[in-house]
């Protein structure tokens, strides 16, 4: 079987690296929070090019925690998309604010700035644009709409670490960007985790706080929290990963540059579309087509996993059917909806398999 993602062929090109940082780790006697976490927070703010970064339990959390310090609640509204993967909405509903959706970019999939302010109303606090399959959503676009209407921009960088806008890294674009570190993700661990990176220094105080309990003075509470820290084990991987990072990206791209090669021969499959501001780091490889199914089968039939991002819109989800939303209210999020899936991805997909699976596609659209 072709792996979609193989994270085994990733763990064991650094297995060694990792096995003797685990190590240090657990013969350090600090597990959670600690002098790893610190070094993280500090190489990842250093990369991007932020003042901070704070290290929390997961991607989730980094946008529950962000929206929760900045005090967006019930009764506030929050802009994102209707495609991407629930959380993005998920952390807006967690604070109790409402997610009001946005329809995305036909080319790069992402939010479309030029339905976004008449979304904006008096209750408008945020908008999350979120940098989907590793391509970053038109950062310059959405900071003009968010300083005309004093509006704080998250971006939603959990797919996208690496990536770049006007060569600017995302995550230093908006007032704050999350990232996680699933082991999916591009930069992943082992585990869950996720970061925060902001130059708001106030803001990351209070994020700090909130990951603790909401104390900065053990055992004595001035405000209600969470529990979302990484651990040492998880900070030490990541610091293994970091290194290697950009040349993981860049082999992503290598695969990514193969794929268009051989692929744009046939007209039959939609290849994702790179903007001229954007550097795309291919966190997924989604291709489109309006004959999905026949696709999805052939590469099943012929042992090549691929994978569905996203069947279902956000504002058609069962949880939100109490928000005001149709089928037909977001017509480019439902069309990709139905067309777009995954083919394999991954700095350590071989050019051997990739080659075959080019031919069982191609072979496929010439008949
Ligand atoms: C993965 C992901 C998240 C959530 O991150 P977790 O670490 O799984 O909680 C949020 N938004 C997007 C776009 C993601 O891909």
């Amino acid at each position: 079987m072709i792996q979609l993602i193989d994270l085994k062929k990733q763990f064991f090109s650094v297995k060694t690296e990792i096995l003797q940082e685990i190590e240090n780790v657990l013969e350090s006697g600090q597990y959670v929070l600690g002098p790893k976490v610190d070094e993280l927070e500090k190489k990842i703010s250093n990369k991007l090019g932020t003042l901070d970064a704070i290290a929390v339990g997961n991607g989730t959390d980094a946008l529950v925690l962000t929206l929760d310090a900045y005090g967006i609640s019930a009764g506030d509204e929050v802009i994102t998309s209707p495609f991407t993967f629930f959380a993005s909405a998920e952390a807006i509903s967690r604070v109790g604010a409402t997610p009001v959706f946005v329809d995305v970019d036909p080319e790069s999939y992402n939010i479309d700035p030029l339905k976004i302010e008449e979304k904006i109303t008096s209750a408008t606090k945020a908008i999350i644009p979120v940098h989907l399959f590793g391509q970053s959503a038109d950062m310059d676009e959405i900071m003009k709409i968010a300083k005309k209407h004093n509006l704080i921009v998250i971006e939603d960088a959990c797919q996208a670490f690496g990536a770049t806008y006007k060569g600017t890294p995302v995550g230093s674009l908006g007032d704050a960007a999350c990232f996680s570190f699933f082991p999916t993700k591009n930069l992943g661990t082992l585990g869950d985790g996720g970061i925060i990176t902001t130059s708001d220094l106030g803001l990351a105080k209070q994020i700090r706080k909130l990951r603790t309990h909401g104390t900065t003075r053990k055992y004595f509470h001035d405000s209600i929290g969470y529990n979302s820290r990484l651990d040492e084990i998880h900070a030490a991987i990541l610091l293994v990963i970091l290194n290697k990072i950009d040349l993981w990206n860049s082999k992503r791209k290598d695969v990514a540059k193969r794929y268009y090669e051989k692929l744009s021969q046939t007209n039959t499959l939609k290849l994702p579309i790179v903007k001229t501001d954007c550097s795309h780091i291919y966190h997924l490889f989604c291709v489109g087509s309006e004959n999905r199914e026949k696709f999805l089968k052939l590469l099943q039939a012929n042992n090549i996993q691929s994978g569905i991002y996203y069947p279902l819109c956000l504002h058609l989800q069962d949880v939100y059917s109490h928000l005001p939303y149709k089928y037909g209210d977001f017509p480019v999020a439902e069309s990709l909806s139905k067309t777009l899936f995954a083919l394999p991805m991954s700095p350590f997909l071989s050019e051997e398999d990739q080659n075959y699976v080019i031919d069982v596609l191609l072979n496929e659209v010439k008949g």
